[in-house]
C-alpha cells in the first residue's frame, strides 16, 4: 500500500485577507453604501478627500490617486519630461512593474547591481552615473527598507537628477526620520491587495509638492484632459475610483500606523529569535525606518527548496522576491533584443545571488505572537531531518 503523506493545512500565510475582511467588513460596507448612495463614482469628492489625507500623511502638498502603481510611475516620468528613448537608472531586482512603466512612459531602462540588502547599490550608482548622460532615476524602497535619502539627495543634486520614487513596498518607511518619496520630485506608489495599504482592488498615487507637477498628474491619468473636453496631453486613464477611495480613506489609512507598527514588531522578533547557520537576514545598515513589507531571508541555492517545503509541511507558506532579474524577463528581451547577450550573472551578481538565495518569510499585522513563534521553530528545526 502507498503511504501518502497527508497535505498539511496551511495556518501560516503571506497575507491573510481572511482575517482582514473580519475586522474590517462593516466599515468597509458602510464605505461602500456612502459611495452608493452618493451616485458619483469617479474623481468625486471621497477621491479628492483621501488624496488630501494621503498628501498629509506622507507630507507631500499634493496626492493624485491613479489606477494603480505601475501607472503612478509611468504618469511621474512623464510629468517630468522623459523622452522617447531617454535613459532611465532604476535597479534589476523589483517588481517587473517598476521596469515596465518606464518603458511605457518611453525610456530606455539602465540598472546597476544591488548591495548586500537588495537594495539599489547608489555606489554603483553614482559610476554609472559619472559615466552615461542619464536624467532619470527610478530608485526602489525594496521591502519596505528605505533608501539612504542623504545619498539620493546628493545624487539628484550632482547630477540634475529627475526622480520618481518607486514607493510601492515602502509606504510611511523613513530614513533617518525623512520619509521615503520626498527626495525625489514625485513618489508614486501602490494599493494593490498585498501592499501595507492594500485596497480591495487595484489602486495607486503619485505624490508631489510641485504644483504644476500635480497638475499635469491630474491630466495625465484623466485622458489628458485640462478641462472637460479639451485635452492637452495623450494621457492614460488610470483614475482611482470612489469605492476604492472611501475604503481607504474611512477604513485603511486610519489602520495603517498600527499595522506598520506590528510589522515592525515581527521583523524585531524575527532578527532576534533566528539564528541558523544556513540563514542569513539581508538587513539594511539601518533598519530603524523599515515597514518590513516583506521579510527577506537568505538561504543558500542548494538548500533553498527544502527549506521552503519544510516550512511547507509545518502549513507556514513562503515566497519569492523575486525568482529572475527584470533584464532577465522575456518581454524586457524582446523590447531590448540588444540586451540578451549581457550576462546578467556578471553583469548583476549580487541581485543575481538574490534571486537564487531569497526566501520571504510571512509577515503581516494579522499574524498573532504563538504564529511568529512558529515560524522562528521552523526556521531552526528545517533541516533536522
Ligand atoms: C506592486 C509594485 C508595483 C506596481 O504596483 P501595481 O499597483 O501592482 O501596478 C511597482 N513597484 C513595486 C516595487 C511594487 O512592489
Amino acid at each position: 500500500m502507498e503511504l501518502v503523506t497527508p497535505l498539511t493545512e496551511v495556518k501560516i500565510v503571506l497575507n491573510d485577507f481572511k482575517r482582514l475582511w473580519a475586522d474590517v467588513e462593516s466599515d468597509v460596507l458602510a464605505s461602500v453604501k456612502t459611495v452608493g448612495e452618493s451616485g458619483w463614482y469617479i474623481l468625486g469628492s471621497q477621491v479628492r478627500d483621501f488624496e488630501s489625507q494621503l498628501a498629509q500623511f506622507w507630507g507631500h502638498s499634493y496626492g493624485i490617486g491613479t489606477g494603480n502603481g505601475l501607472d503612478a510611475i509611468e504618469i511621474g516620468l512623464r510629468a517630468l519630461g522623459l523622452q522617447p528613448g531617454e535613459k532611465v537608472l532604476t535597479t534589476p531586482l523589483s517588481a517587473f512593474a517598476t521596469t515596465l512603466a518606464i518603458i511605457r512612459a518611453g525610456g530606455k531602462p539602465y540598472f546597476v547591481d544591488v548591495d548586500p540588502s537588495g537594495l539599489m547599490d547608489l555606489e554603483q550608482a553614482e559610476a554609472l552615473l559619472q559615466k552615461e548622460a542619464i536624467r532619470f532615476l527610478v530608485p526602489v524602497h525594496l521591502y519596505g527598507h528605505a533608501l539612504s535619502l542623504s545619498t539620493l539627495e546628493t545624487l539628484k543634486n550632482r547630477y540634475h537628477l529627475s526622480i520618481v520614487e518607486d514607493c510601492a513596498q515602502a509606504i510611511g518607511a523613513t530614513h533617518e526620520e525623512r520619509m521615503v518619496g520626498t527626495v525625489g520630485q514625485v513618489a508614486a506608489t501602490s494599493f494593490y491587495p498585498t501592499k501595507n495599504l492594500g485596497a480591495f482592488g487595484d489602486g495607486g498615487a503619485a505624490l508631489t509638492s510641485d504644483p504644476n507637477l500635480a497638475t499635469l498628474l491630474q491630466s495625465l491619468r484623466d485622458y489628458g484632459q485640462t478641462q472637460k473636453y479639451v485635452h492637452e496631453h495623450l494621457g492614460l486613464n488610470s483614475r482611482l475610483d470612489e469605492v476604492q477611495a472611501a475604503i481607504l480613506k474611512e477604513v485603511l489609512l486610519p489602520k495603517l500606523p498600527q499595522w506598520t507598527k506590528k510589522r515592525q514588531e515581527i521583523a524585531k522578533a524575527y532578527c532576534e529569535g533566528i539564528h541558523h547557520p544556513h540563514l542569513k537576514i539581508p538587513t539594511p545598515l539601518d533598519t530603524h525606518g523599515s515597514v518590513w513589507h516583506l521579510f527577506p531571508i537568505r538561504v543558500p541555492q542548494d538548500k533553498r527548496q527544502r527549506f521552503m517545503d519544510a516550512l511547507r509541511g509545518r502549513g507556514i507558506l513562503t515566497a519569492i522576491h523575486y525568482p529572475a532579474l527584470i533584464p532577465d524577463q522575456p518581454a524586457f528581451l524582446k523590447a531590448f533584443p540588444g540586451e540578451a547577450s549581457i550576462d546578467t550573472t556578471l553583469k548583476f551578481p549580487q541581485a543575481k545571488r538574490f534571486t537564487k538565495e531569497v526566501v520571504s518569510l510571512p509577515i503581516h499585522p494579522y499574524l498573532s505572537d504563538d504564529e511568529v513563534s512558529q515560524v522562528i521553530e521552523a526556521c531552526h528545526s528545517w533541516d533536522t531531518l
